[in-house]
């Protein structure tokens, strides 16, 4: 079994429309328990929460259904975590952009738990996962273009516990998600293709929440 960590690197914010709580928004709510759909049966750690953020997201979570003892929310870092549970730096593998080899089936093994920077909307990227790479840990690629976090971490499941490699999954680059004729917006990510619908697999909720988002920017225009 591997461990799916996210060291969320997003400032709290106060209160938007959608929200329920203080601490953590809603859409990135909703990417995060994407993400625990990806990793099943395996464990997600979502690290350096706010204490208000460790009780809003845990509460938005088990709200959209998820299986207690699926995730942990935690406000220590991910080096705490790791001083706490015995676990070396070279058993932790960062999913770096910059990391010059590709992800693959074999690093399920070499690896306990694959990291992810919980960086969300970062276009043009700034390449904040520099912060943990700075750390010193191995890395790898997912390939060339910007992933969503969660697409980021789907992406190494089927790799790392679906023994697929980068060639064989169906990508789209920057689609634009379209809610009628005339209207839709174009997400700067590359997400994996549902080989059923042969759209883009994007969080529950969020093409609501987009739409949402949209149809309130019309309004203030
Ligand atoms: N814009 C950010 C990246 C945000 S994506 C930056 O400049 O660093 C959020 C996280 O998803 C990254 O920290 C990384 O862990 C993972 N990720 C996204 N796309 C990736 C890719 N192509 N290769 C490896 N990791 C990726």
């Amino acid at each position: 079994m591997v461990a799916y960590v996210i060291e969320h690197m997003e400032p709290d914010e106060p209160l938007a429309p959608g929200d329920t709580a203080p601490g953590f928004p809603h859409w990135i709510a909703l990417e995060y328990a994407q993400m625990l759909k990806w990793a099943s049966p395996d464990l997600v750690i979502f690290s350096s929460l706010s204490s208000a953020s460790v009780q809003s997201l845990s509460d938005q979570l088990i709200a959209r259904g998820a299986k207690p003892g699926s995730f942990r929310a935690e406000t220590k870092s991910v080096l705490e975590l790791m001083k706490d549970e015995g676990i070396p730096l070279d058993k932790v593998c960062l999913l770096d952009p910059r990391a010059p080899g590709e992800i693959a089936p074999k690093d399920g093994a070499d690896y306990s738990w694959f990291l992810f920077g919980g960086i969300l909307g970062d276009d043009p990227p700034r390449d904040r996962t520099g912060q943990l790479r700075a750390h010193g840990f191995p890395g790898r690629h997912l390939g060339p273009v910007q992933m969503t976090t969660d697409t980021a971490l789907g992406v190494t499941s089927l790799c790392v516990s679906g023994g697929k490699t980068l060639s064989t999954i169906n990508f789209v680059d920057h689609p634009t998600i379209s809610f009628g004729p005339h209207e839709g917006v174009e997400m700067p990510f590359r997400y994996v293709v549902d080989d059923k619908s042969g759209e883009p697999i994007l969080p529950e909720g969020m093409r609501e929440h987009l739409k949402a988002d949209m149809d309130r920017s019309m309004d203030d225009f």
